[in-house]
């Protein structure tokens, strides 16, 4: 995109010289600048949408995106529009791209970039900055923060431009450091006087790049897979478990294809849930413990042994002597916590055919005695869930909330899911199905509070799908104020908050008697519903199982945003979730 003079045109004159600019050969007199180079470099990328907080040095780049036809989603606060990228890159394997302004806006963006590395989400972390002369003297700029050396240990690779002319190569080098090997988050530098820089609009255009395979394919050695293969061969008792990564790959096909012709019963993570529906017969989710402590093998695909896997050892996976198949792209995860005896370093896609491949027509499934005690088990289970599922207790529990929940996301099953809280979460992942990949994004690898709102914006930008929130009112209280930028943008999202008036429970009380109520207890009986309303959408305050399935089945129909406010028991839930393990508690008590 070319400009006439300088940096200081409107967005409209800008759109309207390129459009000038489109119609005549660009003139070598024709001026572009760094606002514009680095839409034109996005775009060029096929990256059409920005997540972001206008503000100084970005809010021309915002104004000048949309312009140039990029959808940009303004947020109430840079962590949620961080978090929004990163869901946006998990869901598409295209980096998500969040745009802050310097220091304070940068942190709060900082906190998402740290996650999606974390997850192996890609993303681009985009912030503007002070100039480097002034903050490498330390003379005291607007917001003068060395952000780059910030970022670097907080993400996959960090980068500053410093001049027009490398704005295309910076950003091919930040798409690609974000989605190729293992998917993670970049930080990109923007000094504020590099988006005022002009150059030649010709010379700017070719010096934008297209990349190249982003993520190029990475083939397992053929041994790695032969090797692996034998081992699975030789169980007795086998157990595959899918990874976030396995759903990130979309290779959904081919690893419903590997699971059915193996026979092996696999167990997916919490965002691996319908990667194949969790009603399939192999599906051994409802009796997770036993298939973790009883297998003999174990094949991880896209999961990583930490400590939702209680790092692969101690009482979760038993006594039995077992043996793991990994199947990673990275290959420093091999060997993180226990012994990998067949490692399959590759993508997962290239690696799941090439395990196909391998495993020839006549492959024998495991000894039925495996599988059938896993399935009596998993039957076992179910039949004990079933009727606190139906319950029509008032005030409601988390068992006959979440039982009509489940069966609008069994009919719904190409909605989005989106999911935190404590017990909120616990209740939700074990009894609410999936049906298809990627329908559900949650706390993820940090069990991170504050997902909520973000994720489900990305979710529905993204896809287009109705979004269901569930969410803890704890939970909902770090990104609630993103339903105005749900409202705003009229997206077709349902939250749900599971309000039991506080964090685990809401019957703490303050020991001394004191005015102050307990650190754990919130207002009672808030109205989240309310807040909805505040800003056009539909709030619903629901007690009664039938009054919530009313509620969202009517949110789901009509694509209004709208807030549940479901009143649960304060006294249901557990402290800290499934994970109080997590959470010393004193020994001495003191009176
Ligand atoms: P979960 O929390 O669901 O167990 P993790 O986030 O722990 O999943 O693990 C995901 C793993 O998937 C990471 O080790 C990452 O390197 C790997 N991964 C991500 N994308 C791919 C891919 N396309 N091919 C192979 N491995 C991948
Ligand atoms: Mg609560």
């Amino acid at each position: 995109m070319a400009i006439a003079t300088t940096a200081k045109d409107s967005p409209q004159d800008a759109a309207h010289t390129s459009l000038a600019s489109h119609n005549d050969e660009t003139s070598a007199a024709e001026l572009t600048d760094g606002f514009h180079l680095v839409i034109d470099a996005l775009k060029l990328n096929d990256i059409n949408t920005i997540y972001g907080v206008p503000g100084i040095p970005v809010t021309d780049l915002g104004r000048f995106a949309q312009a140039a036809g990029m959808r940009v989603i303004s947020f109430r606060h840079e962590q949620h529009a961080g978090y929004a990228a990163s869901v946006a890159g998990y869901l598409t394997q295209k980096p998500g791209v969040c745009l802050t302004v310097s220091a304070p806006g940068f942190l709060n963006g900082l906190t998402a970039l740290a996650n999606a590395t974390t997850n192996c989400f890609p993303m681009i972390l985009i912030s503007g900055s002070s100039e480097r002369e002034i903050v490498d003297l330390q003379q005291g700029d607007y917001e003068e923060m060395d952000q780059l050396a910030i970022a670097k240990p907080l993400c996959k690779a960090a980068y500053r431009i410093l001049h027009a002319e490398d704005i295309g190569i910076g950003i091919a080098r930040a798409i690609r450091a974000a989605v190729s090997g293992r998917p993670g988050g970049v930080y990109l530098d923007l000094p504020a006087q590099l988006l005022g820089q002009t150059m030649s609009a010709l010379e700017g255009e070719k010096s934008l790049v297209k990349v190249i395979d982003p993520a190029p394919r990475q083939i397992p050695a053929p041994e790695s897979v032969s090797r692996a293969l034998d081992v699975l061969k030789g169980a007795k008792r086998p157990l595959i478990i899918l990874g976030k990564g396995a759903a990130y790959a979309q290779a959904d096909e081919d690893i419903r294809v590997l699971i059915e012709k193996s026979g092996v019963p696999y167990l997916p993570m919490s965002m691996a849930k319908g990667l194949l529906p969790d009603t399939h017969p192999q599906s051994a989710g409802a009796a997770r413990s036993l298939a973790l402590k009883d297998s003999d093998v174990v094949m991880l695909i896209g999961a990583r042994l930490n400590w939702l896997l209680s790092h692969g050892k101690g009482k979760t996976w038993g006594t039995a002597p077992k043996q793991f198949i990994q199947v990673d792209i990275e290959p420093k995860e091999m060997d993180s916590n226990v012994e990998i005896v067949a490692p399959v370093v590759g993508d997962i896609a290239s690696c799941v055919c090439a395990l196909l491949d391998g495993m020839g027509d006549d492959w024998a499934s495991p000894p039925a005695e495996w599988t059938d005690a896993i399935s009596a088990k998993k039957e076992t289970n179910l039949a004990r869930m079933a009727p606190k599922l139906m319950n029509n207790n008032v005030p409601m529990d988390f068992h006959g909330a979440l039982g009509v929940l489940r069966t609008i996301v069994k009919e719904r099953p190409d909605a989005i899911l989106v999911n935190e809280g404590a017990n909120t979460l616990d209740f939700a992942r074990s009894i609410i199905d999936m049906y298809q990949p990627r329908k559900r994004v949650d706390v993820g690898t940090w069990g991170v509070m504050g997902i909520g709102m973000g994720s489900a914006i990305a979710a529905a930008i993204e896809t287009g799908k109705p979004v269901l929130a569930i969410e803890g009112d704890s939970a909902f209280g770090f990104s609630g104020m993103e339903i105005e930028t749900i409202c705003r943008y009229a997206l077709p999202v349902c939250v749900v908050v599971f309000n039991n008036n506080g964090i685990y429970r809401g019957t703490d009380v303050n020991p001394t008697g004191g005015a102050d109520v307990a650190p754990t207890v919130f207002v009672k009986d808030a109205r989240y519903d309310k807040m909805m309303e505040a800003f056009g959408g539909v709030g619903v305050y629901a007690t009664t199982p039938d009054e919530l399935s009313r509620a969202v089945n009517e949110a789901m129909d009509s694509g209004k945003p709208t807030l549940v406010n479901a009143v649960i028991d304060e006294a249901a839930g557990t402290e800290s979730g499934r994970i109080g393990n997590l959470n010393p508690q004193s020994v001495v008590a003191k009176k």
